[in-house]
C-alpha cells in the first residue's frame, strides 16, 4: 500500500522503527515516490528557503529605496516614452513570490497527483495560502513610501475575491482606488498566461519601480516557453536586471523550468518526464 502515510500511520512507523529497529525501517520501502517529495519539504519545512526569500525581500527594500531616488529606474521592458514622472508601483507574482501555496503541493506529493486546475480552483477558494517570509513587510514598506503595490498573477479571473481576501487576511496592502490584483482572463486581451498585455498596463499609468516573480515569465515573455539553452540566452541577456530591477524567488516546486525541461509536454508521463530531465542533465563520469 502506498502513500497510507498520515499522521497515526506516520506515529506507527515512527514507533515500529524504534521498538524493532531495521525490521520498522523496512515499512519506510513502502512509502511511494514522488518527484515533488524534496522540494515541497524543502519549501514548506527548510530554513534555508525561509532565510533565502527574507533576503531577497530585505534586497528588495534596498532597491526600492535606490529605485525611488533615480527617476530614469525602470524595471519593465513595456515601460516606454515619458515615463519618469509618473507615480512609482512595483509589481509582484502570488503564487510562491508572495503567497505560499506548500499545503496543496504536500497535498499532491500525498495524493500522488499532479497539478490540476480542478483541483488548484477549491484551493484558491480554500484562502489558506500562507506567506512567503518577508513579503508582508516588503508589502507594507514599499506602501509606506507611496509606491503603489500591484499584484500580477495567473490565477484565474474567478478567483479573485478569494486571491483578494487571502492577501487582506495577511494584512497585504490591496488598494481599492484602481485594480492592483490583476489575474489571468479579467480582461480580453488578458486571457493568455503570457504576462506582457498586464504589465503594458500598468507601465501606461506607473513607473514601474520592481518585479518580483518565482518564474521568469513574471520578468519577460521571451523563451518563458523555450528549451532551457533559449532560456539560459534570456537570463544571460538581461543579465544587469536580476537581483536589481527583477528580483526571483526560489520556486523547485513547479513552473515553466519544468516544462522546458519536458519539451512543455505535460502529458507525458512521470516517468517519460525523467527520462527527460536526466537526458539534459550534465553529470560527472565517476571516479576512475
Ligand atoms: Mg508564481
Amino acid at each position: 500500500m502506498q502513500y497510507l502515510l498520515k499522521s497515526t500511520a506516520l506515529a506507527g512507523l515512527t514507533a515500529a522503527a524504534l521498538s524493532f529497529g531495521a525490521a520498522g525501517a523496512a515499512h519506510a520501502e513502502d512509502i511511494g515516490a514522488h518527484d515533488g517529495l524534496n522540494a515541497t519539504y524543502w519549501i514548506q519545512n527548510s530554513v534555508e528557503y525561509k532565510a533565502n526569500a527574507s533576503a531577497l525581500y530585505q534586497l528588495a527594500m534596498l532597491r526600492l529605496d535606490q529605485a525611488l531616488a533615480d527617476k530614469s529606474w525602470t524595471a519593465a521592458l513595456e515601460q516606454t516614452g515619458d515615463y519618469q514622472s509618473k507615480p512609482p508601483a512595483v509589481i509582484l507574482d502570488i503564487d510562491e513570490t508572495v503567497l505560499d501555496n506548500s499545503p496543496y503541493q504536500a497535498w499532491i506529493v500525498e495524493k500522488d497527483k499532479y497539478y490540476s486546475s480542478k483541483t488548484w480552483a477549491p484551493f484558491v477558494e480554500s484562502q489558506t495560502s500562507r506567506v512567503i517570509p518577508g513579503s508582508v513587510e516588503f508589502t507594507k514598506y514599499a506602501k509606506s513610501k507611496g509606491v503603489k503595490v500591484i499584484y500580477v498573477s495567473n490565477r484565474k479571473a474567478p478567483g479573485e475575491d478569494a486571491t483578494r481576501a487571502n492577501l487582506k487576511k495577511f494584512g497585504y496592502p490591496v488598494d481599492e482606488d484602481t485594480d492592483v490584483v490583476l489575474l489571468r482572463g479579467e480582461k480580453d486581451e488578458w486571457k493568455s498566461s503570457n504576462k506582457t498585455p498586464r504589465r503594458e498596463h500598468v507601465a501606461a499609468s506607473y513607473r514601474i519601480l520592481l518585479q518580483l516573480g518565482d518564474n521568469l515569465g513574471d520578468f519577460t515573455d521571451e523563451n518563458v516557453k523555450g528549451s532551457p539553452s533559449e532560456r539560459l540566452g534570456t537570463f544571460e541577456k538581461y543579465q544587469a536586471m536580476w537581483g536589481k530591477q527583477w528580483i526571483m524567488f526560489a520556486n523547485p516546486t513547479y513552473g515553466s523550468w519544468e516544462g522546458a525541461a519536458i519539451n512543455n509536454n505535460w502529458k507525458a508521463s512521470g516517468s517519460e518526464k525523467r527520462a527527460m530531465k536526466h537526458a539534459i542533465m550534465d553529470e560527472w563520469e565517476g571516479p576512475k
